[in-house]
């Protein structure tokens, strides 16, 4: 794919008058009559209407669009796909949804490096890669997301020696505030490098990546089912019996679902049958869930059958992605929370007895869906959930939403919060939490150094988004502004 790109002769954003600059987005930006120019995000719990959209494809219209930010004094949020499950991506100011710099600008083969425009999605990076037989050496549940999106949130797949994706961006090219464009990585501009790797969106518009990818590979995947005692009293050894080991904890049933991935040379046998998995797994599954929205007390029911689906233990060999990709089915409310990996059995024994304490009363809240535990080495990254503890644990649970139905999921995600709160627990990005600044503060050390980078690189807060303002500022904004459901 070959980049689109600014030209040298392209007069500077500064110099255009205001007309000039409004005539010259016009191309690029969505008309207000369009789905498109309203913005929500895959989940379907937040949603906005920014004053304009833009889609830009090149550099030079990025600095179009944060030059016109500037002289109207409006916020400029980029975004990628919107699969954040919060209003981190939301603004009512302007949006630049990044999503057609989808180029590959290089492909490094020997010195095992890509360089791709900052809104191009995993999926298209995967098949990029692997046509100059590279990969990425870690995914997460899912590939549709946009690298940028990936970086700025510290996403993360699961192994115990894997870091957060964001650990693999060799170097990046920012837009920052006054409408410079400054390239950084480790020996270059490091601050601002290391505060973007995730940086919520609010240290600039990220333009391209450098990212690091290895030799392509095929994952050979193992799961089977075992008694929940049994996962937590071996999970020490269980996290480091696969590169990438993770684990899926249906607590009705009292079961985990273990899930083991190693680097193969096999040919490609993938598990599963679509009867199995798509047509049971997933639609009949959702038209149960729909049902339960009635009749709550069969959540559990569902939950075993579930469980039950994937009882078998199984074997498959596939390219790395899909192993590491995972089928989120529909819409769904995430609460996510890393803790320190010495805590995790502690935690899980905590997060059941309140489970079975809620089971054994009729009013207890009925919890239809697996909560994931994945692992991840601990890295550098200031506002990485896995900052400087050796190793932690990430506690994922996703009520689903059939047919985009909401479903109740407030009472679950305070009891499950003040459970994983305690056990030195921080929040996922990406998804809504509800801790500000003074408790974010004690959690990452380097919180304030985060805060001086930003102000000194957007003085103004052109960046800064309702979600940045009240996390990482500590406005008093509401937490439900863009809330889909306003009950
Ligand atoms: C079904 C599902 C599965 C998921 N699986 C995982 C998982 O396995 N592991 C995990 O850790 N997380 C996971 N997530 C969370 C997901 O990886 C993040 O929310 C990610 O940010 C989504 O990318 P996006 O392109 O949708 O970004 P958006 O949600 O659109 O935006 C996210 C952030 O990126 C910023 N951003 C986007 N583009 C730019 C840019 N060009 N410059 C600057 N900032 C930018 C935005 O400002 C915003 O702060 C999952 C989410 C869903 C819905």
């Amino acid at each position: 794919m070959a980049a689109m790109s600014s030209t040298d002769s392209s007069p500077s954003a500064l110099k255009l008058s205001t007309q000039d600059l409004y005539r010259l987005l016009e191309p690029i930006t969505v008309p207000s009559h369009s789905p498109r120019a309203r913005f929500t995000n895959w989940g379907l719990s937040f949603t906005c209407k920014p004053l304009a959209v833009f889609e830009p494809e090149n550099d030079y219209q990025c600095e179009l669009i944060l030059e016109l930010a500037r002289r109207e004094g409006k916020v400029l949020r980029a975004v990628g796909v919107g699969h954040s499950p919060s209003d981190l991506a939301c603004t009512n100011g302007f949006m630049l949804r990044a999503t057609k710099m989808n180029h590959i600008l290089e492909v490094n083969v020997e010195k095992r490096y890509v360089i791709a425009q900052a809104g191009i999605t995993l999926n298209d990076l995967h098949r990029e890669l692997a046509k100059n037989n590279l990969a990425m050496s870690n995914v997460g549940s899912i590939s549709e997301q946009t690298l940028a999106g990936v970086i700025t949130t510290g996403t993360h797949g699961s192994g115990i020696e894997y870091k957060v994706l964001s650990d693999s961006v060799l170097a990046l090219t920012l837009l920052v505030a006054d409408g410079s464009r400054v390239t950084c990585s480790r020996n270059e501009n490091a601050d601002l490098f290391i505060a973007t790797l995730c940086g919520l969106g609010s240290t600039g518009v990220i333009l391209s990546i450098q990212f690091e990818v290895e030799p392509a590979y095929r994952l050979k995947e193992e799961q089977e089912s075992v008694p929940f005692d049994e996962f937590v009293s071996n999970m020490d050894t269980l996290v480091h019996s696969a590169e990438h080991a993770r684990f899926w904890w249906f607590p009705t049933s009292d079961t985990v679902r273990c899930s083991y991935s190693n680097r193969t040379s096999e040919p490609r046998n993938p598990a599963g049958s679509w009867l199995w998995h798509s047509f049971l797994g997933h639609h009949v599954v959702q038209l149960l869930l729909f049902v339960a929205r009635f009749f709550t007390f069969l959540n559990p029911l569902i939950a075993n059958f579930a469980c039950w689906l994937v009882s078998e233990k199984t074997v498959g060999v596939d390219d790395s992605h899909r192993i590491f990709n995972v089928d989120c089915r529909y819409p769904q409310h995430t609460t996510e929370w890393a803790i320190p990996l010495k805590h995790s059995q502690a935690c899980l024994r905590e997060l059941r007895a309140w489970l079975e304490q809620e089971h054994a009363d009729p009013h207890g809240i009925r919890p239809h869906f697996p909560i994931e535990i994945r692992v991840s080495a601990s890295d550098d990254i200031w506002l990485s959930p896995s900052n400087d503890i050796t190793l932690f644990s990430s506690l994922k649970c996703d009520p689903l939403r059939p047919y985009g139905f909401n479903v109740p999921y407030r009472r679950l995600f305070e009891g499950y919060e003040a459970i994983v709160a305690k056990y030195e627990g921080r929040p996922h990005w990406a998804k809504a939490h509800k801790l500000r600044p003074d408790t974010l503060r004690k959690m990452y050390p380097r919180f304030d150094d985060f805060v001086r980078i930003i102000e000194s690189v957007d003085p103004q807060g052109i960046f800064r988004n309702d979600y940045v303002q009240r996390h990482i500022m500590g406005r008093p904004i509401d937490t439900r502004v863009y809330k889909q459901r306003r009950d």
